[in-house]
């Protein structure tokens, strides 16, 4: 073969090559252009995609947005103030209503609660029982705000959503109830002028009616002739007749009475005393006394006290007015059945449950939380006829709550109500008991004090009060009784009056023109002469301390049971001067229950104080002849050296009453 030959063969082999590459190039585009088409669209796709999802995002965060600025608006809004703190008690939020309130701007944020409100919100911040705001408690009280104003404040916790609430803060609510309280205040102050105003025609209304009756029933009906029959009849009629007013007076002075009662407790204006009591056996005495409902309605009484109660620190007569209200109420709203009065020791709250159960028309479930709201009756109040002034529950829940009890009832609509409370055990330290060489003691008292006196026969009375039916009705009462009665109109008056005759005993009224009742009881009681005179206090004006502060031996509330001042004017004056003067200071319950009583019976008059601050106040006061003090009190209070250099008390006689013996 030629070079030529070989040369182009080998040509040939290249170009046939090159085709066979070219080939390959080109397939190897064309599979390269699909491939570059698919990335296309799938870059396209992609592009939607994104641009979907990022729109879809801003829509959400633009929802989010609003309703970030629609919570936000709402809390503005709000006029109660509202501060929230996180876990570590710095605050997180305010309210606009809060920045007002106490001043301040956003600098607040950040910043712990004392220096922003003020140390009393810091403290309730400290003090609050973590364990009963986590369980969704609140604390809810009332504290001074800032520009003499006053807030009632609510905390709580605030509690994240969801199957596990867990805290993440805590929440403050503030509401200023400045104008509330005003308004309360003038309320509170209307209701007890309006009542006095009424008590007073009453108390001639109620005093006269009855005197109508005793000398109908006692010498009129008796002197009319037997044949005459008509005439026999009309007294009768008359008589029967009095005693509907009798009755209706008496509703009236108890309408009025519970009135007055919840504006007073509501201004805060209620003297409360402080006993230890046997629960068992004042829910005994409230059954007892309301024996009469029962007879009436048939319904049957059932008592089921738990043995062996711990006492209870309590006001005795205000205990018994909820337990009186409870069951009456039980007894009005059932038709048949039984009212059961029960109780259970808490031993883990510390407290002991009362409940009145009754089988009666029970409650909604809607209205079971407004029975105890002030004027509520609840059911068919249009069509009933009115039965109360649906007043007494609410008085019941504020005198429950003023001993740190609870009130509420669970009621099912046809089978029956269940009202329960809760009364606290004292500290259990206080429960120790001591002896008393009691023999001993009074031996003492008794030849530190012989007594002695005698009386003339027909005890002379002042009568003091510028109501001049009242004084008249008195002293027919107090004639008709046996007594000689002199009367003065006023305060003055009766302070000379006193001066001039020297009279048994004094009654006195306290709203008097020139002086008033307290001061002349005041002057009688520091005027060596006539301070052993025995004095009873007639008012409307319900301030039983002060009395007691001046040494004012009784105070009796009116209108007038003349009944009861009957029988106070014997006692006092079988007591008459004769009797000694003492005051306990004690604050351990055996000792001066104990001692309060066997004094009493002794004929002494007692005066028992809990507090030793309140004991050296009250002795210079009352200026007792003995002062029965326990040693740890009087050595904790220095008692005797505060008392003991005062003028007048030089001559007082201190027993100091160590654990187990007696001393002094
Ligand atoms: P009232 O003077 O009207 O009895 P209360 O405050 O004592 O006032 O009671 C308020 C209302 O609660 C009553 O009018 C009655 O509707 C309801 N209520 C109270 N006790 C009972 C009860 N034991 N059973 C059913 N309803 C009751």
């Amino acid at each position: 073969m030629s070079d030529l030959e070989l040369l182009q063969r080998r040509l040939e082999r290249e170009r046939s090559a090159r085709k066979q590459a070219e080939a390959l190039i080109e397939a190897k585009s064309r599979e390269l252009f699909f491939v570059n088409e698919e990335l296309r669209r799938l870059n396209e796709n992609l592009e939607e995609l994104v641009a979907e999802r990022t729109a879809q995002l801003g829509e959400r965060s633009a929802q989010l947005e609003e309703s970030l600025s629609q919570i936000s608006a709402i809390l503005e809004s709000i006029s109660d103030g509202l501060l929230a703190t996180d876990n570590d008690g710095l605050v997180v939020r305010t309210n606009r209503a809060l920045e007002r309130l106490f001043n301040v701007d956003e600098g607040a944020l950040g910043r712990p609660v004392a220096p922003v409100l003020g140390a009393a919100f810091g403290d309730l911040f400290a003090a609050a029982d973590e364990g009963e705001l986590l369980r969704g408690g609140r604390v809810e009280l009332e504290l001074p705000l800032p520009g003499a104003r006053i807030g009632k404040v609510t905390l709580r916790a605030i509690l994240s959503l969801g199957p596990e609430p867990a805290a993440i803060g805590r929440l403050l609510l503030i509401r200023d109830i400045t104008r509330e309280k005003e308004i309360d205040q003038m309320k509170t102050d209307f209701i007890s002028n309006v009542s006095h105003e009424l008590r007073t025609p009453l108390t001639s209304v109620l005093g006269f009616a009855k005197i109508i009756r005793k000398r109908l029933t006692e010498s009129v009906l008796p002197a009319l002739p037997a044949a005459d029959q008509r005439a026999q009849r009309a007294a009768r009629q008359a008589a029967d007749n009095v005693s509907i007013i009798v009755q209706e007076g008496e509703r009236l002075t108890s309408l009025i009475n519970d009135v007055l009662d919840i504006a007073k407790m509501e201004a805060g204006k209620i003297e409360w005393k402080r006993e230890p009591l046997a629960i068992g056996e004042v829910i005994e005495r409230a059954f007892t006394a309301t024996r009469a409902l029962f007879d009436q309605s048939g319904l049957e009484a059932v008592l089921e006290i738990e043995p062996g109660l711990p006492t209870v620190e309590a006001d005795r007569d205000r205990l018994l007015q909820v337990l009186l209200n409870l069951i009456s109420n039980a007894v009005k709203f059932s038709e048949r059945g039984a009212v059961t009065g029960r109780t259970r020791l808490d031993p883990e709250r510390g407290e002991i449950v009362v409940s009145i159960v009754d089988t009666g028309v029970g409650i909604a479930p809607d209205e079971v939380g407004a029975v105890f709201d002030k004027f509520r009756q609840v059911g068919e109040t249009l069509t009933d006829k009115p039965k109360g002034t649906g007043l007494g529950l609410s008085i019941c829940r504020q005198i429950v709550e003023h001993h740190r009890g609870r009130i509420w009832v669970e009621s099912t609509l046809g089978e029956g109500s269940t009202f329960s409370f809760t009364l606290p055990l004292r500290d259990p330290r206080r429960l120790r008991t001591r002896t008393v060489d009691l023999p001993q003691l009074l031996a003492r008292l008794e030849s530190a004090a012989p007594l002695g006196g005698a009386r003339s026969e027909r005890p002379l009375v002042l009568v003091a009060d510028d109501e001049p039916h009242i004084r008249g009705l008195l002293r027919q009462e107090l004639e008709a009784a046996g007594y000689r009665v002199v009367e003065a109109e006023d305060g003055l008056s009766a302070i000379q009056r006193v001066k001039e005759s020297h009279p048994d005993l004094v009654v006195l009224d306290v709203m008097m023109p020139k002086i008033s009742g307290f001061d002349v009881a005041a002057v009688i009681k520091n005027d060596p002469v006539t301070m052993e005179t025995p004095i009873v206090i007639l008012s409307i004006v319900d301030d039983p301390v002060r009395g007691d502060n001046i040494g004012v031996d009784t105070y009796l509330a009116k209108p007038i049971q003349i009944d009861a001042l009957l029988a106070e004017i014997r006692r006092l004056l079988e007591r008459g001067a004769s009797r000694r003067r003492v005051m306990i200071i004690d604050d351990e319950r055996p000792t001066l229950e104990q001692l309060h009583r066997l004094l009493e019976t002794r004929g002494h008059s007692v005066v028992a104080v809990w507090d030793a601050r309140e004991g050296i106040a009250r002795a210079k006061a009352l200026k007792p002849d003995l002062i029965i003090v326990d040693q740890l009190v009087s050595d904790q209070h220095r008692l005797i050296q505060a008392l003991e250099f005062e003028k007048e008390l030089e001559h007082v006689l201190f027993l100091l009453v160590a654990e187990g013996s007696e001393g002094g």
